[in-house]
């Protein structure tokens, strides 16, 4: 059966702010007192990242992949689970064409940062700055000060490649027309 041309992908992450430790958000230490606890660098948007590209092609979420209970993952950079999905992504025979996303914090202000974020997570996922949608909003009457949150959508096509696809339906065809 051929693939979908498109596919969609979701995802959402949470960390608790603390004390003596890098802030790290889309890949870019910002300046603040605090950063996201959690057992890799806790970069809450790269997570949300890796798990809308690893939800769009219906594959295990970041949890399973990276399980905090192992210790090699312990102050690890998030790049590495975004690329991690990005590759399987490649190997499902897709490509991402944007992403969305939604950062949920009370400080700092990521604004003045929303470039730089932008810049980096377009590197890390090899696509256009004008492809990559960084917005922030405080949480209004939601409590969870002592947080960061993220959401983020991404955008899959099938990748054209080496007519790796293309076999799949000239079997079918062939098979179509043998019946
Ligand atoms: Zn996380």
């Amino acid at each position: 059966m051929r693939k979908p041309e498109l596919r969609i992908g979701y995802g959402w992450d949470s960390h608790e702010f603390k004390p003596g430790i890098p802030l790290k958000i889309g890949g870019v230490t910002l300046p603040h007192d605090q950063g996201l606890g959690g057992h890799s660098d806790g970069d809450v948007l790269l997570h949300a990242i890796t798990d809308a590209l690893l939800g769009a092609i219906a594959g295990p979420d970041i949890g399973s992949l990276f399980p905090p209970s192992d210790p090699q993952w312990k102050n690890a950079d998030s790049a590495l689970f975004l690329l991690e999905a990005l590759k399987r992504v490649k190997t499902a025979g897709y490509e991402l064409v944007n992403l969305d996303s939604t950062l949920i914090l009370s400080t700092p202000k990521i604004g003045p940062h929303a470039d730089a974020i932008r810049k980096r997570v377009a590197e890390l996922c090899g696509i256009p700055a004008d492809c990559v949608g960084i917005k922030a909003k405080t949480p209004e009457g939601m409590g969870t000060d002592n947080a960061a949150i993220a959401h983020a959508a991404v955008l899959l096509k099938r990748a054209v490649r080496d007519g790796t696809d293309d076999s799949c339906d000239v079997l079918t065809v062939v098979e179509s027309r043998s019946v």
